[in-house]
């Protein structure tokens, strides 16, 4: 099938080699030129695992393409994605103005039947407001059909997710576009789900929020493990062995953070509200998931007694590990606590440093954890990248300047790092 992807981000493009891979003819589209030159030269904006070999396979073979230009897509393709970014306003209602734009572009360039696929996750009756938008400016008489496809790919394992996700959920108003979805996705073997268009759109918001929840739940679980001299380590793999419960997302740290979680929530939260219902569950979500970065800084506070004038070391900076995506990252709003503090930071993280180096100017980065080590006061563990469990830990406590570590992520042995002679400190671990 002949298939146009609007908007070239980490869902866009994923979604467009992965769908040039199963077979189908695929333009990726973006208004960021530079985006697009630097795809057309072959390299790839983002790091995400197994991206790179597929996009360059399907290059080859003729299957995917880049352009800037939304007609060039609407003119050869059946189906169209829109999948731009929606972020959050100050208010938290999700910014609907980039998947209005291109709703309308998509329009005035309209001249026989497409399905326009809504990828984006959007509040629920944005896919109404699509449809009416794309009636108001396409040519009288013209076809179209709106399907709500959310994603649920997970950064750093994108590829993998697109393959292989849990089920594909497709909203639609007419069975000829069900269809046609189908078709798009036939080589994949898992559960089509087929839904209407509103309900499609919930089920995104729900699971986004239902995780965050469970997060939430784990993160007031470990406080509670804290005062009480239980470990949430072991508390949640005890309840996760429930299958109702399930182990997933049940994993006590620093807060859930990304371009996701926190957008999702709070964009869930509001527009229950304005249906008419407060979403109070919610909001306790959210106030925890803020609480718990608050939570962490008072532990590196009250170990390092003054932070002023001190170095802090720092492991992680991404909001994951296998991503180099900052957005809503905890590491960003713990290290500018620290820096209010008077502290001074040395951070590593094995993919995030260059889009970090743009959004915290005041700190040195490091070229290994040794040399963030070198020197530090305390070190920090803020994302769980699967190396920071190979690190040489007895060295990094002859090379520190005191042998303390505050692990956010809850990588470590407590009793390995004790017997080391580590002052450790770790989250809902006493
Ligand atoms: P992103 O910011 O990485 O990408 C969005 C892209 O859209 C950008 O490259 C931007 O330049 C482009 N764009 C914006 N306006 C445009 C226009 N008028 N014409 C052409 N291109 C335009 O965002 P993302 O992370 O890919 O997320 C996209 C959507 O998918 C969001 O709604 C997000 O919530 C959702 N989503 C994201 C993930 C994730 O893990 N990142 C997972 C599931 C769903």
């Amino acid at each position: 099938m002949k298939v146009a992807v609007v908007g070239t981000g980490y869902v866009g493009l994923i979604t467009g080699t992965c769908l040039a891979d199963l077979g189908h003819h695929v333009i990726c589209i973006d208004n960021d030129r530079s985006k697009i030159s630097l795809l057309k030269k072959g390299k790839i904006p983002i790091y995400e695992p197994d991206l790179e070999p597929l996009l360059k396979k399907n290059v080859k073979a003729g299957r995917l393409h880049f352009s800037n230009r939304i007609q060039e897509g609407v003119e050869k393709s059946q189906v169209i994605f829109i999948a731009v970014n929606t972020p959050p306003m100050a208010s938290g209602e999700a910014d609907l103005s980039y998947v209005a734009y291109v709703a309308r572009e998509i329009a005035e360039h309209l001249k026989s039947y497409r399905v326009i696929v809504d990828k984006s996750t959007v509040p629920v009756k944005t896919g109404h407001k699509v449809s009416e938008t794309i009636q108001r400016y396409c040519k009288k008489g013209v076809e179209f059909d709106i399907v709500s496809n959310p994603e649920f790919l997970r950064e750093g394992s994108a590829v993998q997710d697109m393959f292989h996700p849990d089920r594909i959920v497709v909203g639609v108003s007419n069975p000829r576009a069900a269809q046609i979805m189908r078709q798009l996705y036939e080589p994949i073997k898992t559960k089509f789900i087929v839904t209407d268009v509103s309900s499609a759109e919930l089920i995104k918001h729900a699971s986004n929020s239902f995780l965050a929840m469970k997060i939430s739940f784990a993160n007031a679980l470990a406080n509670i493990c804290e005062l009480s001299g239980a470990d949430v380590e072991q508390v949640v793999y005890g309840m996760g062995m429930d299958h109702r419960v399930g182990a997933h997302f049940l994993k006590a740290g620093i807060g859930y953070g990304g371009s996701c979680f926190p957008k999702d929530v709070s964009a869930f939260i509001k527009i229950s509200e304005d249906l008419g219902y407060p979403f109070h569950l919610l909001e306790a979500v959210e106030e925890i998931n803020e609480d718990q970065k608050a939570r962490f800084v008072k532990k590196v506070k009250d170990v390092l007694w003054v932070c002023k004038g001190k170095t802090i070391g720092v492991l992680g900076l991404s909001f994951k590990p296998n991503t180099d995506d900052m957005r809503n990252a905890p590491s960003l709003s713990i290290i500018h606590e620290l820096l209010k503090e008077g502290a001074k930071i040395k951070a590593y993280d094995p993919q995030a440093m260059d889009k970090t180096k743009n959004l915290l100017k005041k700190i040195q980065f490091c070229r290994d954890p040794y040399q963030v080590a070198k020197g530090s006061d305390a070190l920090l563990i803020l994302t769980e990248w699967e190396e920071f469990k190979k690190i040489n830990y007895k060295k990094i406590r002859e090379i520190m300047t005191t042998p303390i570590v505050v692990d956010g992520r809850n990588l470590l042995h407590s009793q390995e790092m004790n017997e080391m002679g580590f002052v450790y400190k770790s989250v809902g671990r006493s």
